[in-house]
């Protein structure tokens, strides 16, 4: 059994703290601008470089060939400094959305965070993405700056690059030979090494676009949920309230920093918190990653249902061969987490895992099982003190009805307006509007509240998959597919996987002359691999002779789905005749 830590939680009575606290309250806790204005990336790095924590590691880099590369707040706040130099000297105005496409490494980082101190917006890529998710994303957020690789560079952008005209800026990271090789790229470090260290920050206020996070919807393009700097009060609050970060915290944020809890966790809020975070450049891999957490005493670690079921898998062994004592808190978010997992967590590491809520949209926690808090098995706990949450059902006259009976199943709903809560989809108000109902934000998930005031997630309203913690919009599927000369109609779902939570399973119909076979099969799944990436492809294709649509044409795969998994389908008056 781990010892018990002598660090009292931070929220130590949640109805007490919920009766007490406010955004206004929160926000104090900040520093703020000069002007009065707010800035992330001065919150998160240029204000401790300033003071007490200059010489203290903020962000420890694990690297792949098993070195340690450290960046102390002062050291990191050059960094971003010099960045934010760059994009002035490339004339790149405030505002302008910077794409970074790339591992774990340092300079995402110092992208990301020096684009914030520019004033311009960040906008991450998963790097997993193929070309295609890629350049639509490019498109949608008009990406003036994109950094990444060379390799990612040649596999991902160059074949697109002339379909991407407001792309004026490649900043590369890597040899300078190889970049010197690529036509139309610069070389990042070069510019780095020659900027000013002294770049202003920018004056930025709450309400000044910071962060560009795409998400994935049912149908049409991705969503691009545009976050503004003042999210840094929710990022700074949740940091302590929910992830319980001290100052000596030794942080472990598992997520990728293209999506986005790598952005808010994985970047923002420990640093916020003044805490030193741990990024491991590498793969999941059980083994090492108790090593990590042994060797570099990680006191909070926050990781993903998916992670948590693999190491399941690898057994209890490993963890009680490693002296996890520093360890005090452990969650998890993305998916749902099983009533199991929380209990192997006391098994593993003397402790439950802490289950906690939250999406693109909210831009931080929202519901969240606290430490001070008994969990409950399978729940994702209760709201964060400041935001209010409520079951809903959508009523015909375009409002909603709040559920005031426990244990009622309607749609997850937040009062509106708290400091991280997305202010738009790029481009597309009336996706935006329909997302809003008497004020409450509908998150488009179906849960449960019981009569203790805990939270049940139940399942999506719309057809999103989630796959290994990654949010896929079956409509990028479907036409990635539909690109292939061989296919006339595809339909994609998710089904369920016990490692995964989902697997993307694609529903093709072949034109007149082509033949379903194991072939045509693999062949389809490595075309939509090459575009996709391995992340957003199929994993299973099956060759059907119609698919299922509504009278207007819309993919029934609420319909494909139930009939995959043998369960009831439900009303089908709407269904088109020719293609049951
Ligand atoms: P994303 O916007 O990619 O972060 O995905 C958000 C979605 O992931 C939510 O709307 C939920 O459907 C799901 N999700 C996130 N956290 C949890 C959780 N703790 N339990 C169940 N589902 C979750």
């Amino acid at each position: 059994m781990p010892d018990a830590q002598p660090v009292a939680p931070n929220l130590d009575d949640y109805d007490d703290a919920c009766r007490r606290f406010t955004w206004a309250q929160a926000r104090t806790a900040l520093r703020g601008l000069p002007d009065g204005g707010l800035n992330m990336a001065y919150e998160a790095v240029g204000r401790h470089a300033a003071g007490a924590r200059a010489t203290q590691v903020a962000l420890r880099f694990l690297r792949r060939d098993g070195t340690v590369h450290d960046l102390t707040y002062a050291a990191l706040a050059v960094e971003i400094a010099r960045f934010a130099g760059v994009l002035t000297s490339l004339g790149v105005s405030p505002g302008s959305a910077v794409f970074v496409l790339a591992d774990r490494v340092p300079e995402l980082y110092i992208a990301a965070l020096g684009t914030l101190w520019h004033g311009g917006v960040f906008a991450p890529l998963f790097s997993a993405f193929g070309p295609e998710p890629i350049a639509s994303r490019l498109t949608l957020g008009e990406g003036r700056v994109l950094v990444t690789t060379p390799a990612y560079y040649r596999a991902k952008v160059q074949p697109m690059r002339a379909a991407l005209p407001s792309l004026t800026q490649v900043l590369l990271i890597g040899d300078a030979a190889e970049i010197a090789a690529l036509p139309d790229t610069k070389d990042l470090r070069a510019l780095l090494a020659a900027a000013p260290t002294d770049t202003a920050v920018a004056s930025t206020t709450a309400d000044t676009l910071a962060l560009l996070h795409f998400t994935s919807g049912t149908t049409g393009r991705p969503k691009g949920a545009m976050h503004v700097h003042g999210a840094v009060v929710a990022h700074a609050a949740t940091g302590r309230l929910v992830l319980d970060l001290h100052d000596d915290d030794v942080f472990w944020c598992t997520a990728d920093p293209g999506w986005v809890t790598g952005t808010s966790y994985g970047i923002v809020a420990p640093l916020v918190c003044g805490v030193t975070s741990i990024i491991d450049e590498g793969d999941f891999d059980a083994a090492r990653w108790y090593q990590v957490l042994e060797t570099q005493r990680v006191t909070v670690w926050y990781t993903s249902p998916t992670a948590i079921r693999m190491l399941i898998r690898a057994g209890t062994a490993l963890p009680k061969a490693r002296d996890l004592r520093a360890l005090r808190f452990v969650a998890s978010v993305g998916e749902p987490l099983n009533a199991d997992a929380v209990v192997w967590g006391v098994d593993a590491f003397g402790q439950p895992i802490h289950d906690n809520w939250w999406q693109t949209e909210t831009g931080g926690i929202m519901i969240a099982n606290y430490r001070a808090m008994a969990v409950r098995p399978g729940s994702m706990g209760r709201p964060l003190p400041g935001i209010e949450a409520a079951i809903v059902h959508r009523v015909a006259s375009g409002g909603v009805a709040v559920e005031t009976a426990p244990g009622v199943q309607g749609e997850l709903a937040l009062r509106a307006g708290w400091p991280s809560m997305f202010r738009g989809y790029l481009h597309d108000e009336a996706r935006y509007a329909a997302c809003f109902a008497d004020g409450w934000y509908l998150t488009g998930d179906h849960a449960r509240r019981d009569a203790d005031g805990y939270f049940w997630f139940v399942g999506r309203a719309d057809d999103v998959i989630k796959s290994s913690g990654h949010l896929i919009g079956p409509f990028e599927v479907e036409s990635a597919l539909l690109a292939h000369p061989a296919v006339a109609e595809a339909a994609v779902i998710g089904v369920p996987d016990p490692m995964a939570g989902e697997l993307v399973k694609a529903f093709v119909v072949l034109k007149p002359g082509e033949t379903a076979s194991d072939a045509m099969a693999n062949t389809l799944r490595g075309f939509a691999r090459t575009r996709l990436g391995a992340a957003v492809a199929p994993k299973t294709i099956a060759f059907v002779a119609g698919i299922p649509k509504t009278r207007s044409g819309k993919i029934l795969r609420r319909l494909l789905k139930a009939r995959e998994l043998g369960l009831p389908e439900g009303d089908l008056s709407t269904l088109e005749g020719p293609s049951q």
